[in-house]
């Protein structure tokens, strides 16, 4: 085995090199990648090639402050080098300090700190579970439904995947964890027709990411805080994609002016290092009890040191400021440029940086040809390209991408 896997990467390291190990050794539950890829700096990042591409997919909305910023490096450095790792059974102050600004952002309540979106999820879903037991008088398997909705992503756990209505994430796993139901995305009244006896919460992304980025109205989301209001049921946010600045908010759903009773979130918190939380809104946050829930890796001090840098520079450099100002200019670009290729492109959906052009036909031969005019984009859903900069672009960094997607669409059709 060894023997294999040294003659491939013996000498300098190319993008066939990393493919030949990847065919041999790397399981294949993700399509053959076109590259690569060794080295970052900001929104840039190059191949084992030497080629360089605007990073505009951030390793999917994860790298909030682009690659390689140094005070995020010097952080993780300084912590890796000071305690990186010490279980639960102890405290460390970065995760207390990391869960007071957490709160500071959400409101009174209490933090659990996992390592991923789906764990987030996960979290949410046996707090739904425990408030299902709490509202039936302590009795379980009464009250247990969460209501998701159509065209949403939670995750590939078997919570997260029962949460997401759609086949090709579910295809093969039956049989499914049970308790989900689904309703019409933007659709209260579907929603409020779906509760029942067995209902104890709702489920929602702010903004549909691997759907396709649609958002939630904020009519929506104000008339499911009423309807959870009205019938004792928790109302909880997936803002793993969405969460963490993109949106120019430092949660999306704070345009809604509601207050969830749940968060997860994940993707963008660690600014590159596998860092996921839940927030739960005081009141509920009880339901969990010394032993009820818990990880071995959730809240290390290293995690949370990179989450602290991220928000660091977030304040320190204004960043919700600059999304909300440099994100106007930049999707009217895109709007302008959808206009001069109406063959391509049928529109723009999002807010701030977490946009898609929404394409006429297939967007997998697009993003192909975006990649070899130096712009690293992601399909969303069906017909869109999920652009998602670093918060930290900077603004002729964004006429970049408007340029190379403009050159792109103009050399030819997909
Ligand atoms: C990515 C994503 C998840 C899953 O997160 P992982 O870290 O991949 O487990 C859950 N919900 C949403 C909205 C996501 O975008």
């Amino acid at each position: 085995m060894t023997t294999k896997a040294k003659s491939v990467t013996s000498g300098k390291v190319t993008s066939a090199k990393v493919a030949a190990l990847y065919d041999a050794h790397v399981l294949k539950n993700y399509g053959p990648a076109p590259c690569a890829l060794v080295r970052g700096e900001g929104s840039y990042v190059w191949d084992a090639e030497g080629r360089c591409y605007l990073d505009f997919l951030s390793g999917i909305a994860v790298n909030t402050l682009g690659h390689a910023h140094p005070r995020w490096v010097a952080a993780v450095g300084g912590q890796a080098a000071a305690l990186a790792h010490v279980s639960n059974l102890f405290h460390n102050e970065p995760q207390g300090r990391l869960a007071a600004r957490l709160c500071e952002r959400a409101g009174p309540g209490c933090v659990f700190f996992c390592n991923s979106g789906a764990e987030a999820n996960e979290f949410l879903i046996k707090l739904a579970r425990l408030w299902g037991r709490e509202r039936s008088g302590g009795r379980g398997g009464e009250c247990f439904e969460v209501i998701t909705a159509t065209n949403a992503f939670h995750g590939r756990t078997f919570g997260g995947m029962s949460a997401t209505p759609q086949k090709k994430v579910q295809e093969g796993f039956a049989p499914l964890l049970p308790g989900f139901v689904h309703a019409a995305f933007n659709d209260a009244g579907d929603f409020a027709a779906k509760v029942s006896g067995r209902t104890a919460a709702v489920l929602v992304e702010t903004i549909q990411g691997e759907g396709g980025i649609h958002e939630a109205t904020t009519e929506f989301l104000r008339d499911l805080r009423k309807l959870c209001d009205e019938k004792g049921l928790l109302l909880m946010i997936d803002e793993v994609q969405c969460g963490i600045g993109r949106t120019g908010t430092f949660f999306a759903y704070e345009r809604a002016g509601i207050t969830p009773d749940a968060i997860g979130m994940a993707k963008g918190l660690g600014g590159g290092f596998p860092v996921g939380a839940a927030w739960v809104r005081s009141g509920y946050d009880e339901l969990f009890t010394p032993g009820s829930h818990g990880t071995t890796f959730g809240g290390t001090p290293l995690a949370c040191a990179a989450a602290h840098a991220v928000i660091d520079v977030m304040e320190d450099e204004n960043l919700l400021d600059r999304v909300q100002v440099q994100s106007g200019p930049w999707i009217e670009s895109l709007r302008a440029l959808g206009e001069r290729h109406p063959d391509s492109v049928a529109g723009v959906r999002g807010r701030g940086y977490h946009v898609a052009l929404v394409m006429k036909g297939d967007p997998l031969p697009w993003v192909t040809r975006f990649r070899e005019h130096g712009l690293l984009t992601v399909r969303g859903g069906t017909d869109a390209i999920r652009l998602m900069p670093p918060l930290t672009v900077a603004a002729n960094e964004l006429e970049t991408s408007v340029d190379i997607i403009d050159l792109a669409l103009g050399t030819g059709g997909a």
